[in-house]
């Protein structure tokens, strides 16, 4: 068996202690004689899973008691639906950076007043726009960030000013990568298939008192639905939610919590940042302050080079580093579950190459 650094922007590589653990228990977990995915979601193995995970994450991200912890289906992209159904009232305020708000900003108009008030759209999203709490419009309900934009490679350093709003993030591709104040925040959601486990479970964070009955919303479009019953109104996701539980424990008990997390993550990053912004080759667009942790893209500013280089480093086990079509060149999804060994290897794969292909 030949296992590849994967350095796909999602679904994305899981720990190996995670897939190691489930293959143990793959036939007879938690002593029950058979697979996670053939209990009962009401069976009393299953709510110790569910509720592990929950307790796990809770203390790994130290969400405080009045914050829920939901598991939804429907990926990232149904909250662009959901977090206006429940939430907006007189009007959303968004930051467009890119692909991610594009796409919560198509929902939000078919359900009520979106107002873009910021955009690094002119600069192809290579920045995180900054604005003040003048540039919020007076009656909206809230602010709504993506945290990481996956394609473009930023990140928020600060969270923008937001007084007398809630603050909702799209973490999808940055969450469980650092500690967060979640108190900062009124909701944060993330699609699972980048930093916590397999596609079809979305984490959604939310405050209690956010958490409303309403008549006119379909149940499973509810937030309080899925409050009012442990996240299992209807069949939950289970063996992705068990897949989560394992990711959790990795975190908490191999890494030993966040702050580890975020330290080998900034030496990951800090690493083929350092080592792109010095070579003859490479170049990545993004202001130095609003880079992620978590997707590098760069080029070589020519595209037969691109294409020769995805080539050439997937021959050599680097798989999944074409950038997106709207970018183009490379990109290295480097989330918690890829090694710094991966990184280093990254790096030497990439010197071997522009070593053969820049003529002196
Ligand atoms: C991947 C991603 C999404 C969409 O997730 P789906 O689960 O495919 O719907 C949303 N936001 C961000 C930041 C993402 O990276």
């Amino acid at each position: 068996m030949t296992r590849v650094y994967n350095f796909s922007a999602g679904p994305a590589c899981l720990p190996e202690w995670v897939l190691n653990k489930a293959s143990e228990e793959m036939l007879d977990a938690h002593s029950s004689g058979m697979s996670v995915m053939e209990m009962s979601h009401r069976s009393s193995e299953f709510e110790d899973i569910i509720n592990t995970a929950k307790d796990r994450l809770r203390r790994l991200m130290d969400i405080p008691e009045d914050y829920e912890i939901l598991f939804v289906q429907g990926g990232g992209s149904l909250q662009f639906s959901m977090i206006p159904m429940n939430l907006l009232e007189h009007g959303a305020d968004i930051i467009n950076t890119g692909q991610w708000t594009k796409k919560a900003i198509a929902e939000h108009k078919k359900l009520g007043k979106t107002n873009v008030i910021a955009s690094s759209a002119e600069a192809n999203f290579t920045y995180i726009p900054k604005i003040t709490q003048d540039d919020l419009t007076p009656d909206s309900d809230y602010v709504y960030i993506c945290e990481n934009n996956t394609i473009y490679g930023t990140k928020y350093k600060q969270r923008p000013p937001h007084e007398g709003k809630l603050l909702i993030a799209d973490m999808s591709s940055c969450i469980l990568s650092e500690p967060v104040n979640v108190s900062e925040y009124d909701l944060i959601f993330a699609g699972a298939q980048k930093n916590i486990g397999p596609a079809g479970v979305t984490v959604v964070i939310i405050r209690k008192d956010l958490l409303k009955d309403n008549d006119k919303l379909p149940s499973m479009l509810n937030y309080k639905t899925y409050a009012d019953n442990n996240s299992m109104y209807n069949t939950p996701p289970t063996y992705g939610i068990y897949i989560c539980g394992l990711v959790f424990e990795w975190l908490e008990n191999e890494i030993g919590g966040l702050e580890n997390m975020e330290k080998i993550n900034h030496k990951k990053a800090d690493m083929l940042y350092d080592y792109i912004d010095h070579s003859r080759l490479y170049s990545n667009p993004v202001a130095k302050e609003d880079r992620s942790y978590m997707n590098v893209p760069f080029v070589t500013g020519d595209k037969d080079l691109d294409a020769k280089f995805v080539k050439e480093a997937k021959e050599a086990g680097f798989v999944n580093i074409k950038g997106h079509r709207t970018v183009g060149g490379m990109r290295a999804s480097i989330y918690n579950a890829m090694p710094v060994e991966g990184v280093e290897a990254l790096i030497e794969f990439m010197k071997k190459f522009e070593e053969e292909n820049v003529k002196e």
